[in-house]
């Protein structure tokens, strides 16, 4: 049922784009590592598109928790986007997303339903109390850059100079394995 309605969300928000552009590109990393990973992803994605327009999704990559690492692997993968939403908007309706796909608040770096972080958005650098982007972790997290690498691999970090591909190039990304193609396409073909 879900899967449905979801589904119809891509059509309004196209009608919707003719009048307006979404003028802000951003990028998001997602990951899960508890209960149905690869379904909690295509929910993820499919939840996007009411307040994104999605460009982009990256194919599923399993990887070793990082930080606290007693706990299940992870899927990750990354997309890009555009949106009208400010940064702020953004992150208010990625949380509600989380928590609509069943998110229960852990602690930092544990395991989660599903957890979707802010990247990029445009070349804006942003720090204050909610909120921090370019996102402060991405590059030393090997599930961010790889997936991030097949889909902007020419994309460059506003702070660092470097390029997601050069900056997948300085981390160890041994851990990190393919687990499925680009999987969500209904989300943005439709
Ligand atoms: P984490 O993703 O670090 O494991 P959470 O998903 O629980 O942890 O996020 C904790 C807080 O991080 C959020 O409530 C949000 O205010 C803050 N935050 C800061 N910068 C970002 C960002 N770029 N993307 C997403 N959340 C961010
Ligand atoms: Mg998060």
């Amino acid at each position: 049922m879900q899967r449905v309605i979801c589904a119809i969300l891509p059509k309004l928000h196209h009608r919707e784009n003719e009048k307006g552009a979404h003028v802000n590109q951003i990028y998001l990393s997602l990951g899960s590592n508890l209960g149905d990973r690869f379904m909690n992803l295509e929910r993820a994605v499919l939840g996007l598109n009411q307040f994104c327009l999605l460009t982009a999704v990256s194919p599923v990559y399993q990887t070793s928790p990082w930080g606290v690492t007693e706990q299940p692997a992870f899927l990750n993968l990354c997309a890009a986007a555009t949106t009208n939403e400010t940064p702020h908007g953004l992150l208010t309706h990625l949380k509600y997303l989380e928590a609509a796909l069943g998110r229960q608040v852990t602690y930092t770096w544990g395991p989660r339903v599903i957890d979707i972080d802010i990247l990029f958005y445009n070349d804006w650098i942003i720090h204050d109390e909610r909120l921090t982007i370019p996102h402060p972790h991405l590059a030393e997290r090997a599930f961010v850059l790889v997936p991030l690498a097949d889909i902007a691999p020419t994309l460059r970090h506003p702070q660092l100079g470097l390029t997601i591909a050069q900056l997948r190039q300085q981390v160890d990304s041994s851990d990190v394995t393919p687990f499925a193609e680009t999987p969500l396409q209904l989300a943005w073909e439709n």
